[in-house]
């Protein structure tokens, strides 16, 4: 069974950005909720660096988004983690899967699986790998493309936001991998590593990983690190009612303000789409702590101000 944290315990909250764009406006949001979570409980945030495909990351977003957050007043309280130097842990995660004979490797090529893998967070584009290799034993750890081989059954949470929350991963995701063919690490294994290792307590995050929770509590039980509690956010649209996505980063704070919005009116509007006031209005992040409650925080999408949208 997994072992839940208990609320007596500090509360621990992170923000964990992928390096290879902007942040918009809805990852804007995401980080002030998590960081809004934890200061109203007196506990502590941390920003994660989640830089496991170095491929994609670039260290002058790292800093871009790291200067956007702080202009914002959002500073990580301990020092970055960056995933690209993580190797060792994930590696002993690895190696515990293995003993437990739930590893195994995967020869199925990108093509068929339909690039399935790839796209953890694209909530359409979610394939359960169908399990072909899941025959295949494993002795030892090879650089071969792994899998973890889940456990029957689904996973309930009581979500944060969203309430009562119960999936099958094995019709979600199928078998995560989490060891590339091409020497990376994969974002499951990652993420729950690092929330472990950390003592996350409260995963923040957008509604368009809520389909892959249950995956993670299964690894989570697995490797025996605490379940953390999870909320999962409505996404920011467009003023055309689009869902935000990398494309559109170019609607970060920067471009916001050169269109002469300022920080704390952009602060007002996000801590209105949080519940914390009946109507935004300019203020300070510090300012939006005592008026945070996850009662309020509305469960749907939220659309942006029509004067936002770029032209
Ligand atoms: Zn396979």
């Amino acid at each position: 069974m997994p072992v839940p944290y208990t609320s007596r315990m500090p509360a621990i909250g992170r923000f964990a950005p992928s390096p290879t764009g902007t942040l918009h406006v809805g990852n804007l949001r995401t980080a002030l909720a998590s960081w809004l979570s934890v200061k109203a409980k007196g506990g502590t945030w941390i920003i994660r660096i989640e830089d496991v495909d170095r491929a994609r990351s670039r260290l002058a977003i790292v800093e871009e988004q790291l200067c956007d957050l702080a202009e914002l007043g959002l500073e990580s309280d301990g020092p970055l983690l960056f995933q690209s130097q993580r190797g060792d842990a994930y590696r002993e995660g690895l190696e515990r899967l293995l003993a437990q004979g739930q590893l195994y490797s995967c020869a199925c090529t990108r093509k068929d699986l339909a690039l399935l893998a790839s796209a953890p967070h694209e909530e359409d584009g979610l394939k359960p790998y169908p399990g072909t290799c899941r025959w295949r034993t494993l002795e030892v750890l090879c650089p071969d493309a792994l899998r973890f081989r889940l456990p029957q059954g689904s996973v309930a949470w009581e979500d944060t936001v969203l309430g009562f929350q119960e999936d099958d991963p094995g019709a979600l995701t199928g078998d995560p991998l989490l060891h590339r063919r091409d020497g990376c690490y994969a974002y499951h294994l990652a993420v729950v590593v690092d929330d472990g290792f950390q003592g996350v307590t409260e995963v923040v995050r957008g509604r368009d990983l809520r389909p892959v929770t249950a995956t993670q509590v299964r690894l989570q039980e697995a490797l025996a690190w605490p379940r953390p509690a999870y909320a999962h956010l409505g996404l920011v649209a467009g003023g055309s009612g689009h869902r935000l996505g990398k494309r559109d980063g170019a609607l970060g704070l920067q471009v916001l303000k050169a269109k002469g919005i300022a920080v704390q009116e952009i602060l007002g509007w996000l801590g209105w789409s949080l519940g914390c006031t009946d109507r935004p209005q300019p203020c300070s992040a510090e300012e939006l702590v005592p008026l945070f409650q996850w009662g309020r925080v509305p469960t749907g999408d939220i659309r942006i101000p029509a004067g936002w949208e770029q032209t």
